[in-house]
């Protein structure tokens, strides 16, 4: 009896013991604290970009505020890198380890929404936060102010460099700042996306390429004299006729999308001029390349039949993200230390009315923390320039809930969440989660040792290079 009690006691013990170090870790209690500390600030940061809702390399006011709260901070801010004048870097401390961290900050157009659960714009034709960028980018902010004070007080030792990232939704803001040598002699990355929920993310993205057409033929009139015109209508339409046929050829992971901007004026006047802006997707580069190689193809030949000359021009392009288990798995323990989000009766109701609207079924919100999952071989559903990032440093993605599930993402359902408390509660827990993680990294060697020989292993001898066009940045010439 006495040694059973005994023994008893010693389990009692051991467990107590083990609970009370995976617990006291006085720096990470300190960054929850940074955070807690600064919650009302971040989330004003993320209403006011969320209100300012500007897209794509026009995010003045939203680039202004996080880079002038990161002053506020005390980080040595540049702005304007990249040749992007939404593009900003704010780092503090010195030496290395450096470890940087992403926030974006681009609305999408024509998806203004209230912070409501019903449809109804915020202003007419406006842009609005359909993807949560508004929240990436505060959260992500909020998480390298809370390293910044360890570093501040001697704590940490080392670098954090946060990165303002603009033009995700178009464009592909990172892959000029990659272009730049902005992340070089970065350690480990990390960044995270709002979602439907929580999970460190070990799923990869698809690979793309986008790029427009263009057919130039001879213009006449249709009926008096057509032998004097080439169509360049015609051109497009055997371009398209090409690629709905390669179709049938490419794997099924690959998906084409196109959208015509140009097919002529009128119908009597032979058409001299096409255009077609289209995307070429596969769950690879590699598989993207293949692809591409083959459109060009088909435009020449359609040009060759049509009699008019096609010109192809490279827009912009993915990288396939490069998933880093190593790094996910410290993100998942911190993540189950926070533990899940905890919802009222109010952010419920919201939520189920959203999913009512979309025609979802009315689950609420998921605050839960998902197991780590491994990667599929074919990831489906979008691209991210973050993709770019990942082949040329270690990238910890951390996915945290933002809006119910079956809310149609890239619509005023998102919109409407990210500017209310149930964004607001996905942002703090990234910031949490993202700083508690860097804690890990900034005292790890090792971990960092891991982390960068996965990568490694993962990138092999690939060499990166970004689907950019040579030249600056496509900087909008208006508003
Ligand atoms: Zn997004």
């Amino acid at each position: 009896m006495r040694i059973i009690i005994a023994i008893i006691i010693l389990i009692g013990a051991t467990i107590n013991a083990g609970a009370q170090s995976k617990k006291s870790n006085p720096k990470k209690d300190a960054v929850l604290k940074s955070i807690q500390n600064h919650e009302k600030e971040l989330i004003k940061l993320s209403d006011d970009v969320w209100s300012y809702a500007e897209t794509a390399l026009k995010e003045t006011k939203s680039s202004k505020a996080l880079a002038d709260y990161a002053e506020s901070q005390g980080f040595r801010v540049k702005r304007g890198v990249a040749g992007m004048p939404t593009a900003f870097t704010a780092e503090y401390g010195s030496g290395k380890p450096i470890i940087g961290i992403m926030g974006e900050f681009d609305a999408l157009p024509g998806i203004s929404q209230k912070a409501q659960p019903t449809k109804e714009a915020l202003v007419k034709d406006a842009g609005g936060h359909g993807c949560g960028h508004n929240l990436f980018g505060a959260g992500s902010l909020g998480a390298a102010v809370a390293i910044k004070e360890l570093i501040e007080q001697g704590k940490l030792k080392g670098t954090i460099r946060f990165y303002g990232t603009p033009a995700e939704e178009a464009v592909g803001g990172k892959i000029y700042m990659a272009r730049d040598g902005l992340f070089s002699d970065v350690d480990v990355c990390l960044d995270w996306h709002p979602d439907v929920e929580i999970a460190a993310n070990m799923q990869s993205s698809q690979a793309m390429v986008d790029f427009v057409v263009e057919f130039k033929g001879k213009a006449a009139h249709a009926a008096a004299d057509p032998w004097n015109g080439r169509s360049a209508l015609d051109g497009l339409e055997l371009f398209l006729d090409g690629v709905n046929m390669l179709r049938e050829h490419v794997w099924p992971s690959v998906r084409m999308h196109y959208v015509i901007q140009s097919g002529g004026d009128v119908p009597n006047v032979v058409p001299e001029y096409s255009k077609v802006w289209m995307w070429v997707r596969d769950s690879k580069r590699e598989g993207v390349e293949k692809v591409f190689a083959r459109v060009k193809d088909i435009a020449k030949g359609a040009a060759l039949m049509a009699g008019v000359e096609s010109k192809i021009t490279l827009q912009s392009g993915d990288y396939e993200l490069l998933v880093n288990q190593k790094g996910a798995e410290a993100l998942q323990k911190n993540m189950e230390a926070i533990g899940p989000i905890v919802y009222t009766e109010e952010e419920i109701t919201f939520a189920k009315k959203i999913q009512e609207v979309s025609e979802g079924k009315q689950t609420g919100l998921d605050g839960g923390i998902h197991p780590l999952k491994l990667t599929k071989e074919n990831p489906e559903g979008g691209s991210t320039d973050v993709g770019d990032i990942s082949w040329l440093v270690p990238e910890i993605t951390a996915l945290v809930t933002t809006a119910p599930a079956n809310a149609p993402w890239h619509s005023w359902a998102v919109v409407a969440c990210g500017g209310m408390s149930i964004g607001h509660k996905g942002l703090v827990f990234a910031a949490k989660s993202l700083a508690m993680t860097m804690v890990d990294l900034y005292e790890s060697e090792q971990l960092r040792k891991d982390i960068r020989a996965e990568f490694e292993n993962r990138k092999g001898s690939h060499v990166y290079k970004g689907y950019i066009p040579d030249g600056p940045p496509p900087i909008p010439t208006s508003n």
